[in-house]
């Protein structure tokens, strides 16, 4: 029996994967994207961001042995540097010995996974192709093009096209379905700015690592580049008081800088007029359920969980959401019928709880990465951990650097290890007596006692 014709809306990082994965089990795949080709134009028409690609990536990367390409070009991150608003630093480590996250540009990823898919023969991508309709039955499908109107027949159509996903919007449209889903914007936006290198090609701060200013309701971060360059993002109230809006003349956006990004300011390129050449985008949270229709079309990554970017995972998520569907391929030997569904059980919950921390990690990074306490508890959570590495594992590791533990997982276990902590942190002088024996002997015992329960 020949295999099934794949439709992918979206080239974005998790469409090109997704065609590469089901390519090379030999589906003919048609990978539609709205945007021109950047490779020909040379204008990447999405974000510049930068994104920091951890464990869960790496893991998709390597299952289909991509991730030596895709390493060559990422910049191994090991610690967050936090900047003060005197222009202090203080150097926190993301793990334990060489663990890092990396940066990577997203179209610099997006363009590499393009190439590979390209070069399968059994991958067409059609550039300047957007979804306009989609039959839910049939799966037929049409697309708006330089021609004007394309239909094509597929047997499949997977929904890679990000945060306001057309299939998604389609879906909800479906007469008779009961789909249940909401998109909410976030009080902030972003924008983003950049840091040249030095004349010598050099990096301006130090390079591998993740640079923070958090400042409370808002924050600078950022990330390095191959070229020395880095590109920063600021994330701010879109209004209010203190907001994108509120910052309307010259003035008020330098005295803002000189305020709180002091150190930031003579490194970076011309954030004044950046400023106001440039609009703030938003970011959302998506959730819907069901992510599959009929069994024929399915959504993935952004389109069925963006998420705010603050626990640097949306990209990571959608790419496990790959590698998922790509081992549910194998366990049900090419059928759909059982793909799908098992899909769907395996990552919408997982789904929601990224989307859930990643939401809750504004207030780690934007304000308490800068506080005493909180790396103190860090500090108290790392040196039990290498004690009892079963029992323990921090948060932060088990989302970034353990793609064996599912996001649901980590959300539980990570309520439960904080309220152990708060018990902790109320230890008297326990900023004095921090290393003591005791200290490790109480957290084991609430450890053993509420963890092994749950
Ligand atoms: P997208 O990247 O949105 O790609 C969707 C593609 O579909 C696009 O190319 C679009 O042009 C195309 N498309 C849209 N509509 C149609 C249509 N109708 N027809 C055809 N094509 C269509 N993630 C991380 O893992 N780590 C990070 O550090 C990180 N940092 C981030 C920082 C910021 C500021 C932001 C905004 C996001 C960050 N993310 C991060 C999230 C990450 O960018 C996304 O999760 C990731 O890009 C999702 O990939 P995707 O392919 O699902 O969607």
């Amino acid at each position: 029996m020949s295999k099934e014709r794949i439709a992918i809306a979206g080239a974005g990082p998790v469409g090109s994967l997704l065609a590469v994965m089901l390519a090379k089990k030999g589906y003919k795949i048609d990978l539609f994207e709205s945007r021109p080709d950047s490779r020909q134009t040379n204008i990447y028409q999405g974000k510049s961001i930068n994104l920091a690609l951890s464990d869960r990536g790496w893991l998709a990367l390597q299952s289909i042995g991509l991730d030596k390409e895709i390493r060559e070009h990422a910049i191994p991150m090991y610690c967050r540097v936090m900047h003060d608003k005197q222009g202090n630093l203080s150097t926190f480590p993301y793990g334990k010995d060489n663990q890092a996250i990396w940066s990577v540009s997203r179209a610099g990823i997006n363009e590499q996974l393009i190439d590979i898919a390209e070069q399968l023969d059994n991958v067409s991508v059609h550039f300047e192709h957007r979804l306009a309709d989609l039959n839910f039955d049939t799966v037929e499908s049409e697309f708006n093009c330089k021609t004007g109107k394309a239909e094509f027949n597929s047997d499949l159509m997977i929904g890679a096209d990000g945060a306001f996903s057309k299939v998604r919007r389609l879906a909800q449209e479906l007469p008779g379905q009961r789909i249940s889903h909401s998109l909410e914007y976030m009080p902030q936006s972003y924008m983003e700015l950049s840091i040249s290198a030095n004349a010598d090609g050099s990096h301006k701060m130090e390079k591998n690592a993740l640079h923070i200013w958090p400042r409370g309701e808002f924050m600078l971060i950022a990330l390095p580049n191959p070229d020395g360059s880095f590109t920063c993002t600021l994330f701010l109230d879109h209004e209010g008081e203190l907001s994108f809006e509120s910052l309307d003349n010259q003035e008020k956006v330098k005295a803002f800088f000189e305020d709180n990004f002091k150190d930031a300011l003579p490194l970076l390129d011309d954030p004044i007029n950046d400023f106001f050449s440039k609009r703030p985008s938003s970011l959302c949270l998506v959730h819907i359920y069901p992510w599959v229709f009929n069994n024929k079309v399915a959504l993935i990554g952004d389109a069925a969980h963006a998420m705010v970017p603050f626990y640097g995972q949306g990209m990571n998520c959608g790419f496990e959401d790959c590698r998922v569907m790509d081992e549910l391929e194998s366990e049900y030997n090419g059928n759909w019928q059982q793909i799908l569904p098992a899909y769907q059980t395996a990552r919408k919950a997982n789904g929601d709880a990224i989307i859930e921390l990643a939401k809750r990690n504004f207030i780690e990074m934007s304000e308490l990465s800068g506080d005493a306490n909180f790396l103190l508890r860090k500090k108290i959570e790392a040196k039990f951990n290498e004690r009892y590495p079963e029992l323990w594992v921090p948060l932060y590791s088990m989302v970034t650097f353990s793609p064996q533990i599912p996001y649901e997982y980590a959300l539980r276990t990570g309520d439960i290890q904080k309220q152990i902590m708060d018990e902790i942190m109320q230890i008297p002088n326990i900023a004095q007596c921090w290393q003591e024996e005791h200290i490790y002997d109480r957290l084991h015992t609430l450890a053993v006692a509420k963890l092994e329960a749950a």
